[in-house]
């Protein structure tokens, strides 16, 4: 069969590199190629993210992101390195601004000891002091293995290890074949592959029910901006300072961030940004809303006007200053799936069609975690890891 493969993996950002390359360095002999409907890889969540290397703090013990976190992190320092991957261990602090706030630090400290997050330590306002000094809290949690990339380089790299990654490829329709699932391309042609991973990202979902999948859960988009630091007020962090998130929901909290390249960024905004429109339709979107419209309200006064997203970073650095930033810097959309009841899904998720394999929702930590993904999908899609 003309343009027949052993797998193809559709969306060129990291998940999908990280698994193309899996596929490839499990079956050398195998044919695999990676589908991007961009014109370079890693335009999506994957360029445009907080560039942290997470330790695996923050997830339920047990959960697939508290596992593939803590593996992946080790293994994008190893790939960084082996690479040459702009990256630094720059560790990170977690911030109790005041005492109603110690439970939950309290809590952050118990998931990561139980995720195994290596060198995790409290510490108090002085030793804080000491690691951030324009930071001030009443405690805090160190962890000096999270770290910065360049996670854009990271895709450009696995894209070269990968070798048949071919760009401005839209996969538009999806159809089951006598032995083989049929991927027809926007531009005409189509490619026939025996198995299939669907990496999409904000597509994911349209993509899955093209395929046979369930509607359920539905990718809904949240906008993340950044406002930058002035060059000469950099001084005020050294590393990555974050604010004690609200644990009921995936966020992290508006945090102050060195990036590898220099830049130190406020933010992100989690606005909801419907894209298409049955986004707002879903039934999900409104019970969503009305359980979180305060936290609805804030984070479109972040977006609105800069000076609540630098109030919220002055809780925990008091010294910022409404003229110490200037607009501009960076904005992504998460792909978060939301489920059909209204909560947004917490872990990881994937999901099966004939002779296909989903990633229904990668959001955070997903690119730290990105080849911890790929074996867990290279496994489930029986490609046994070679001895
Ligand atoms: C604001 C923000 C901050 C974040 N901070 C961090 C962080 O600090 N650390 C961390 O680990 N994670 C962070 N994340 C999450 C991280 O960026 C994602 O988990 C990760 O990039 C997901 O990768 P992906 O490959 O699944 O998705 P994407 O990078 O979005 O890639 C999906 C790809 O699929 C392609 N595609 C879609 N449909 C088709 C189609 N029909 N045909 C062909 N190609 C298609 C798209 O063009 C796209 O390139 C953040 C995300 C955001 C938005």
């Amino acid at each position: 069969m003309p343009g027949a493969v052993d797998f193809a993996v559709v969306g060129g950002g990291i998940v999908g590199l990280a698994t193309a390359r899996e596929l490839q360095r499990r079956r050398p002999t195998a044919s695999v190629v990676a589908l991007e409907r961009e014109d370079a890889v890693g335009r999506h969540q994957t360029g445009r993210n907080s560039g942290v290397l997470h330790a695996g703090i923050y997830y339920p013990p047990g959960s697939l992101k508290a596992r593939l976190c803590v593996q992946g992190m080790r293994e994008m320092y190893e790939f960084c390195e082996r690479h040459d991957v702009a990256h630094e261990r720059s560790g990170k602090v977690i911030v109790a601004v005041d005492a109603a706030e110690l439970r939950a630090l309290d809590e952050l400290e118990r998931r990561g000891r139980a995720n195994g997050v290596d060198g995790l330590r409290r510490i108090d306002a002085d030793e804080l002091r000491e690691l951030e000094p324009h930071a001030r809290g009443v405690a805090a949690l160190h962890s000096p293995s999270t770290g910065i990339v360049d996670f854009g380089g990271v895709a450009r790299a696995l894209a070269g290890e990968v070798g048949d990654v071919r760009l401005q490829a839209t996969v538009d329709a999806i159809a089951p074949r006598q032995r083989a699932l049929e991927l027809r391309l926007t531009r005409g042609d189509a490619i026939h592959t025996k198995q299939a991973v669907f990496c999409a990202g904000l597509w994911a979902d349209e993509l899955a029910v093209k395929a046979g999948a369930d509607r359920d859960p539905r990718i809904v988009p949240f906008r993340g901006a950044w406002l930058r630091l002035k060059a000469e007020r950099r001084d005020l962090v050294r590393s990555l300072i974050y604010p004690v998130p609200d644990p009921s929901l995936p966020f992290l909290g508006v945090h102050v961030s060195r990036h590898t390249s220099g830049d130190v960024l406020i933010g992100p905004t989690a606005l909801l940004w419907p894209r298409r429109p049955g986004d707002l339709a879903w039934p999900g979107t409104l019970r969503m809303a009305s359980r979180w419209w305060r936290t609805g309200m804030t984070e479109i006064r972040h977006a609105a006007l800069r000076s609540t997203l630098i109030a919220a970073a002055r809780r925990y650095v008091p010294e910022l200053r409404d003229d110490d930033v200037e607009r501009g810097a960076l904005s992504g959309i998460r792909a978060q799936a939301l489920g059909r009841d209204g909560r947004l899904v917490d872990d990881f998720a994937f999901s099966r069609t004939e002779r296909a394999l989903h990633v229904r929702n990668a959001p955070s930590p997903g690119a730290t975690s990105a080849l911890a993904i790929a074996r867990v999908v290279a496994d489930e899609l029986g490609v046994a890891a070679r001895l």
